[in-house]
C-alpha cells in the first residue's frame, strides 16, 4: 500500500471515528463510492511494468498462457474515480477537522457548544446554504435540525430528494452569540461572515454542486455580496463562481409567514432548481401550494 493511499485511508477512518463519537451512526454513500471502496488499494508500480503491451485481439487460444504483466488497475480509467473519491473524502475530512478546531472568532468560540460544519453528500448535485447555526444546531452540531430545519427537510422531500442526497451548510459555522440573552438568534456581522466564509468556499470547491440554493438574504450576501432584498432576488438565477445559484426565502421566514402565496413562491424557486437539475417533476408537484 502506498504512503499516499495509507494517509487517505487514515484520514477517512479519523473522520468516521469523529462522526461516530458525535453519535452519527449512518452516513449516505453513493453506489459508485461503495464500488470504489470495494477495490483493492493501488500498489506502487515500476514504470516499465506500467507500459504493458495491449492484449492481442481475437481467438483466446492465441493469448499466451503466462499473463501479460499489466499495471494494477484498481480504478477505472481515465478519471480514477475511487482514488479521486478517497482524496475528496480525505480533503473534506481535513477541512472539517480544521473548522472544528477554529478559533478565529474568540467571542463565538467561548459561546459555542459545537462548530456546525455541514452535513450531507459530498458529491451532491444540490447544495443548500443557510445563515448560521441556531440553538438547536449549536447543541447537535448539525445544520438545519430545529423547526426551520424540519421544514427544509420537508421541502427537500417534496422535490423527490432526501437530506442524504444533498449537502447543507451555513455561511457561519458557529452560532452568533447573544450576550445577556437566554434565547433568540442574531444575524452574523459582516466581519464574522468574512472571517468564516473561506471554509464554505473550500466546501463548495470540493463538492462542486451543479446548483446552489441560498436560503435567505444573509446566505445571498455571504456568497454573492449582494444586499438587495431577498424578496427582489428570490426566483432569479444568480451565479456563484460559475455555478447557478437560486436565492429563495429562508425556511424560518415561512414559519413566521404562513401565507400560501409565500409557500408557493419558495416552491416555484425549487421547481426552477429541479428543472435545472433535470429532476422529474410530476403534475402534482407542479401544482403544490396553488389555490384550488
Ligand atoms: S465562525 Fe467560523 S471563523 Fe469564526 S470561529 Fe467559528 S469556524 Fe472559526
Amino acid at each position: 500500500m502506498s504512503d499516499g493511499y495509507r494517509q487517505l485511508l487514515e484520514a477517512t477512518i479519523q473522520h468516521l471515528e469523529g462522526l461516530k463519537a458525535r453519535g452519527i451512526r449512518h452516513i449516505p454513500v453513493e453506489p459508485t463510492t461503495l464500488r470504489a471502496l470495494a477495490q483493492p488499494p493501488p500498489k506502487t508500480v515500476a514504470p516499465q511494468k506500467a507500459m504493458a503491451p495491449p492484449k492481442p485481439p481475437g481467438n483466446p487460444a492465441t493469448v499466451p498462457a503466462t499473463p501479460v504483466p499489466t499495471a494494477p488497475s484498481p480504478v477505472p480509467s481515465p478519471t480514477h474515480p475511487p482514488q479521486a473519491a478517497a482524496e475528496k473524502a480525505a480533503a473534506m475530512a481535513a477541512l472539517r477537522e480544521r473548522a472544528l478546531a477554529c478559533t478565529r472568532c474568540p467571542h463565538l468560540v467561548t459561546a459555542r457548544t459545537n462548530v456546525v460544519f455541514g452535513v450531507g453528500n459530498i458529491n451532491a448535485q444540490l447544495l443548500f446554504v443557510g445563515e448560521a447555526p441556531g440553538a438547536d444546531e449549536d447543541q447537535q452540531g448539525e445544520p438545519f435540525v430545529g423547526a426551520a430545519g424540519q421544514l427544509l427537510t420537508k421541502i427537500i422531500s417534496a422535490t423527490g430528494l432526501s437530506r442524504a442526497d444533498v449537502y447543507i451548510a451555513n455561511i457561519l459555522k458557529c452560532r452568533p452569540d447573544t450576550p445577556g440573552q437566554t434565547a433568540g438568534n442574531r444575524k452574523p456581522t459582516p466581519a464574522e461572515m468574512a472571517t468564516c466564509i473561506p471554509y464554505l468556499h473550500e466546501q463548495i470547491d470540493l463538492i462542486r454542486p451543479q446548483v446552489i440554493v441560498a436560503l435567505g438574504a444573509t446566505a445571498v450576501e455571504g456568497l454573492l455580496g449582494k444586499t438587495a432584498g431577498i424578496s427582489k432576488l428570490r426566483g432569479h438565477w444568480q451565479t456563484y463562481r460559475g455555478t447557478p445559484l437560486m436565492p429563495t426565502y429562508h425556511p424560518a421566514y415561512l414559519l413566521r409567514n404562513q401565507a400560501m402565496s409565500e409557500k408557493r413562491n419558495v416552491w416555484e424557486d425549487l421547481l426552477q432548481v429541479m428543472e435545472k437539475l433535470a429532476l422529474p417533476i410530476s403534475e402534482k408537484q407542479r401544482n403544490y401550494f396553488l389555490k384550488v
